[in-house]
């Protein structure tokens, strides 16, 4: 089995997480996809971040197929901040033998791995799925393949080479980085709560459930 983690703040979930998810699902031939929110999140300020029960509760309404979406409480259900690398090694414990697992994130979150705990031990357990992301990576030349390998050599280890096939970084002794330019989808969490806010429509922004699920909650005013 091939499977994606794919974790975030998720607040809320939003079009574009729901459209990249599946995306790189089909890509990378997934057979499912687990989608984490997080607790505590430790990079974002503690303003505005709707209960990790409501975000899980979204998070589920985005993503009604169960058979290949699999929303995970783990992280809110642990004590304290979320770390990814203790998410990974949770999975990665309950791995049998022709199982692999990946991490899927964005690439503003790529770029800020260096401030996760232990975020060199991530490189070290498995290989990761970095996508594009409008706004982010540098777009005058290579997209955002000239930043990840920027980054990469720069904060990881300057052993990281582009494979022949051009589909990812490789290492000796670090797991692959792979990357990938997704469709672009020019939303944000931050963008779908300034408009609730705001008291402007969200219509589009993210999926039918999840829009009446905040209207219903009162959540963002
Ligand atoms: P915020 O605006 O609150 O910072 P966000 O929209 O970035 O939130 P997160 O929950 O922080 O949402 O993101 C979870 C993961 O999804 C991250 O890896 C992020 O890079 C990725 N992601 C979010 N939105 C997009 C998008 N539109 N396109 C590609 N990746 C995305």
């Amino acid at each position: 089995m091939r499977t994606g983690l794919f974790g975030g703040t998720f607040n809320p979930i939003h079009a574009g997480h729901v459209r990249v998810a599946g995306e790189i699902k089909e890509k990378f031939d997934f057979d499912r996809m687990i989608i984490i929110p997080s607790a505590i999140p430790p990079h974002k300020e503690a303003v505005d971040i709707a209960a990790a029960e409501h975000r899980f509760e979204m998070a589920q309404k985005a993503f009604p197929d169960k058979s290949e979406y699999v929303v995970s409480d783990i992280e809110i259900r642990r004590d304290g901040p979320s770390y990814t690398v203790d998410t990974v090694k949770h999975f990665l414990a309950k791995l049998s033998k022709n199982d692999e697992i990946y991490l899927v994130l964005g690439i503003d979150a790529f770029l800020e791995i260096d401030t996760w705990m232990s975020y060199m031990d991530l490189f070290e357990l498995l290989p990761m799925v970095v996508m594009s992301r409008p706004g982010y990576g540098d777009k005058s030349s290579a997209g955002v393949e000239g930043t990840i390998d920027d980054f990469l050599k720069k904060k990881i280890s300057d052993e990281y080479h582009l494979a022949k096939t051009g589909r990812y970084y490789e290492h000796a002794l670090l797991k692959p980085v792979y990357r990938t330019d997704v469709t672009p989808v020019d939303i944000s969490a931050t963008g779908v709560r300034t408009h609730v806010k705001t008291g402007k429509p969200i219509k589009g922004y993210v999926p039918e459930k999840v829009e009446a699920y905040i209207m219903d909650k009162g959540l963002y005013r």
